[in-house]
């Protein structure tokens, strides 16, 4: 049975149509039945608040934020907080619906959430920043806490801004609280290995994707598209591994050299400059071109919807390993599948980041912190029983490993759903 390559393509009103497509997909190769296809395909929980903040001019803003729990069966839910201008209340219903199946294809025992403010952090003062956080963490409290919601950085937030929900949670409660956040400061109980984690779990899948299908890492071309913290650590281990990293991008475009890039210099050219263009030992390409580069292995790392049906024709790569979250459309993965083109799925392929995540809680509930060693070497192990999983799954349905992961997935929830019956 092929359910992707033989489906008919649908225009989406939203990320979250897109999601429930997904969702359909999957529950059909696993004869999902019906009862449970209703309680799976909602989110349990939304909130969303309207609240003021006093700008550093003396203004008064009013910003709209969301809160959003997908499923609490597997444990307390988990998803991080997303800062952008572009930010609905049906993006954060996806972002929350892909969370419950990241985290149970690498079996953490959460569900999933997300959260997201309509803003545009790139023009607010650290102050200004301050102030949006504390008040909107003080509207979401109701529905976080470390048995309950646990937030994390998401595009835009980072670890200062986690430090400051765990502060307002800490002062509503009266004393310290580190477990209701993740991705916290070091200095406030953050985890080793947190800020590599989503790039190295992404190597770790393609290390076992490449184990099992006889790819020789040390003779693979990479092209890395987004060059932030999952794409600049995927590339730079990669290319300590042997790979030969051809090409990548940031937002202001890309570099090409089909010799191989000096990734440890470009990291250096980067900081200097601020971009990766103007990079001396390559040429300069648009983020487009990138994605057609001569390669054997594509890291999207940056954005939602860059593979379309536009493009996934002309993707030269064999293997595409998706580091960002959702950069490739149903209608593209119907091609690449046709095309034999394998893809590591984002909920599985930067599943490590939610992982070194749930290492921090652990770490958190504990007051025991662990050594980076210890946490990598938990990552490695964590990534490879994924990868097993979603495999065999793929070839037990012969379905591409995106339809697989969600199947195994859902399954999962599903059977936690199941054996915790309905209440009342
Ligand atoms: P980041 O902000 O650190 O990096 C994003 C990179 O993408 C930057 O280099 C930016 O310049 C580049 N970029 C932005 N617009 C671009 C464009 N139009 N074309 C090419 N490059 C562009 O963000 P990040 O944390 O690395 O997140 C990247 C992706 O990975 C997102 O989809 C995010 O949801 C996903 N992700 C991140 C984590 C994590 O722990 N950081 C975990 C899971 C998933």
């Amino acid at each position: 049975m092929v359910v992707q390559a033989t489906a008919r393509p649908v225009q989406h009103e939203s990320l979250f149509d897109s999601a429930v497509e997904q969702f359909n997909i999957a529950a059909d190769v696993i004869g999902l039945d019906d009862n449970m296809r209703r309680i799976l395909s909602v989110c349990k929980k939304e909130l969303t608040v309207h609240f003021p903040v006093e700008m550093d001019d003396g203004s008064v803003q009013v910003f709209e934020g969301h809160r959003v729990h997908h499923n609490s069966g597997p444990g307390p839910t988990k998803g991080g907080i997303r800062y952008h201008p572009d930010v609905t209340l049906e993006e954060v219903k996806a972002l929350a619906m892909w969370m419950t199946w990241k985290c149970a294809v690498v079996g953490l025992p959460y569900g999933g959430a997300k959260g997201g403010v309509t803003c545009n952090p790139k023009v607010m003062s650290q102050n200004e920043l301050q102030n949006l956080t504390r008040r909107f963490t003080s509207e979401i409290s109701l529905m976080i806490g470390p048995n309950r919601d646990i937030p994390a950085p998401d595009v835009n937030t980072n670890p200062q801004i986690m430090a400051w929900i765990m502060d307002t949670y800490s002062m509503h409660h009266g004393y310290s609280i580190p477990g209701v956040v993740t991705g916290k400061p070091l200095i406030l109980g953050g985890s080793e290995g947190r800020s590599e984690a989503t790039g190295r779990g992404c190597v770790f899948a393609i290390q076992e994707y490449a184990l099992k299908y006889g790819m020789n890492l040390q003779e693979s071309r990479v092209v890395v598209q987004g060059f932030g913290n999952a794409g600049s650590v995927a590339a730079r281990l990669l290319w300590e591994l042997g790979a030969k990293v051809v090409g990548v991008s940031d937002s202001t475009g890309g570099i090409y050299n089909p010799r191989g890039l000096d990734i440890g210099r470009v990291i250096e050219h980067k900081q200097f400059s601020g971009s990766v263009v103007g990079f001396r030992e390559a040429e300069n390409v648009t983020n487009e071109a990138l994605l057609e580069l001569p390669c054997d292995i594509l890291l999207p790392a940056a954005l939602e919807n860059v593979i379309t049906a536009d493009n996934a024709a002309r993707v030269q790569a064999s293997l595409i390993a998706e580091a960002a979250n959702g950069p490739t459309t149903p209608e593209a993965d119907r091609i690449l599948w046709d095309r034999g083109v394998k893809v590591l799925p984002d909920i599985f392929a930067n599943a490590g980041g939610v992982t070194v995540s749930y290492f921090e809680w652990v770490q958190a509930l504990q007051a025991f912190p662990w050594t980076e060693p210890e946490v990598n070497e938990r990552l490695q192990r964590i990534m490879a029983r994924a990868f097993r999983a979603v495999s065999s799954t793929s070839e037990k349905y012969n379905v591409h490993m995106r339809t697989a992961a969600l199947a195994l997935a859902i399954q999962r929830v599903a059977d936690f759903t199941r054996v915790r019956g309905i209440y009342p």
